[in-house]
């Protein structure tokens, strides 16, 4: 499953690819229809500050820079862990281009239930990792089993944060690289 999006300097979605409406029908994102989604902003569909926060500064990133970031992440189903693979780059002078790859799929045997009033609670959830965190640990409930209460806001953890650091840090090497040409020491 692979969809793409174009969003511009103001984050306006500006593009979406030709298999969107498909792919969002098919994850059951009805009403996100390309006609619904094009020329709105990126944050009316991302829930959380911090998690606003993170993805501004990958794009930021990528609008100075040459090379794609790729940010691995999970969004996880009901019944099983999904992971992905976010690309971003540049794709004109105001846009950029965002990508989503599924990469695997695991079936959980026993997947933890999410409920409103029932299960554990938790202060907030990661964006990225898809981990809760219960008191100073970030736990997975598909590995731990636990039920959980959906409680908390949207955030990226510190771990998530650490990771797109460094994913920056290796892009801008590699943009360094590539401008220098292949004839610089
Ligand atoms: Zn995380």
């Amino acid at each position: 499953m692979f969809t793409e999006y174009r969003i511009d300097r103001s984050s306006r979605i500006t593009w979406v690819c030709r298999n969107w409406d498909e792919s969002t029908t098919r994850n059951g994102a009805t009403r996100l229809t390309s006609a619904s989604v094009i020329g709105r902003r990126l944050w009316d569909f991302v829930s959380g500050r911090d998690t606003r926060e993170y993805l501004e500064a990958l794009f930021h990133w990528s609008r100075g820079h040459d090379v794609p970031l790729h940010i691995a992440y999970r969004c996880d189903m009901p019944d099983e862990e999904r992971y992905y693979r976010m690309s971003v780059c540049s794709t004109g002078p105001d846009e950029v281009g965002v990508s989503h790859r599924l990469l695997q799929r695991i079936a959980a045997p026993d997947p933890p239930q999410f409920s409103s009033h029932d299960g554990q609670e938790s202060s907030a959830r990661c964006s990225v990792c898809c981990r809760y965190k219960i008191g100073d640990t970030w736990v997975d409930p598909y590995r731990t089993g636990q039920h959980m209460r959906m409680s908390g806001p949207f955030t990226v953890c510190g771990e998530c944060r650490n990771t797109a650091l460094e994913t920056i840090r290796l892009s801008l090497s590699a943009d360094i690289s590539k401008r220098q040409g292949p004839h610089s020491p």
